[in-house]
């Protein structure tokens, strides 16, 4: 069976698909065209998340059997079309579960100790001891909006720092280590609030004005799951106001072009998408998603 890699994919993954006999060839950086005039040959098609696989590529599929997102989301893939044509897809949602939970603790610190802005200030040659205040995360309160994967392994190291950690999740009642509360009560007594849900109708734009107004004055928010669960124009509005004190963003209503009117405050501290960029994380993703691929057409060839 062939196998076609057209994003790039860690070389650990390659080797397993090739030593388990299978055909691979990595096509990278192909037009949409010239996508669906090849994968007519091939039974696996394993992208990350720059390949759009469209209806139109899987129409063309016409071995295609099972397409691999080494990775989490599934925004590069209409999985509706796959669906349709009874094509399997896969993906490895818990590889980067660790970068980014490290991530947003790299984000939490920077905030309260102004790493970047101190970063920038002495770059210019100034030596501003004063202006650069900050606070322990020690003592302080983060609540956790989105207890799944990442959110809990972020709590675990929030209360490794001595943090208290609350919880909103609809879909989470109890947790052992976490308490939970419900949106108002996260918002009403949060020094710093983390968000780790998808982004659904339910989630788009879930922090806006009226949501801001509630939060405790002074309040660091970070996003690392996608843009626009935050309402970015609130956000600024907040800012100015001095309701919120810092906003620290690995993902942003508009990425591909860049845009946000964040980038004029200075306590905006941002990523462009990098939570799951980690050589460790990329490495198990390659090869999580060979090894379920493998599986798979195994499974089929019985
Ligand atoms: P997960 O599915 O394990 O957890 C998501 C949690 O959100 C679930 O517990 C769910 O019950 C909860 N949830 C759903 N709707 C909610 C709502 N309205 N209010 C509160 N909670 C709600 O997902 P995960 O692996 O922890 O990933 C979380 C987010 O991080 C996803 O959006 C994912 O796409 C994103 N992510 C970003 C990067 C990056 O590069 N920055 C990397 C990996 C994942």
């Amino acid at each position: 069976m062939k196998v076609l890699i057209t994003d790039h994919i860690h070389q650990e993954g390659i080797k397993l698909l090739r030593n388990s006999g299978f055909s691979v060839d990595e096509k990278y950086d192909l037009s949409k065209d010239d996508l669906k005039k090849i994968i007519g040959n091939y039974e696996a098609l394993i992208v990350r998340s720059k390949t759009k696989v469209t209806r139109e590529v899987i129409e063309a599929g016409n071995k295609l059997l099972v397409i691999g997102r080494a990775g989490v989301g599934l925004d590069n893939i209409d999985v509706n079309a796959a669906k349709e044509k009874n094509i399997k897809v896969i993906n490895t949602p818990d590889v980067s579960t660790v970068s980014v939970a490290e991530l947003v603790m790299g984000f939490m610190i920077s905030a309260a100790r102004f790493i970047p802005q101190a970063t920038e200030s002495l770059k210019k040659g100034e030596w501003e001891k004063e202006k650069f205040m900050g606070m322990e995360l020690s003592g302080k309160t983060l609540g956790i909006v989105g207890l799944g994967r990442i959110g809990k392994a972020l709590a675990k190291r929030a209360m490794a720092f001595d943090m208290t950690v609350i919880g909103y999740d609809p879909y989470v009642k109890s947790d052992e280590n976490i308490k939970m509360v419900d949106l108002e009560t996260l918002l009403k007594n949060s020094d710093f609030i983390s968000f780790h849900v998808p982004l659904t109708d339910e989630t788009k734009h879930m922090i806006s004005s009226k949501e801001i107004e509630k939060m405790k004055k002074g309040v660091i928010l970070i996003n690392a799951a996608r843009g626009g669960i935050l309402d970015e124009i609130a956000i600024k509005k907040g800012m100015d106001e001095g309701i919120i004190k810092a906003v620290c963003l690995d993902v942003f209503e508009s990425e591909k072009p860049f845009n946000t009117i964040l980038t004029s405050e200075e306590n905006f501290i941002g990523t462009p998408h990098i939570g799951a960029q980690t050589e460790e994380a990329q490495q198990r993703a390659g090869i999580e998603i060979s090894k379920k691929i493998i599986e798979f057409l195994k499974g089929i060839k019985g």
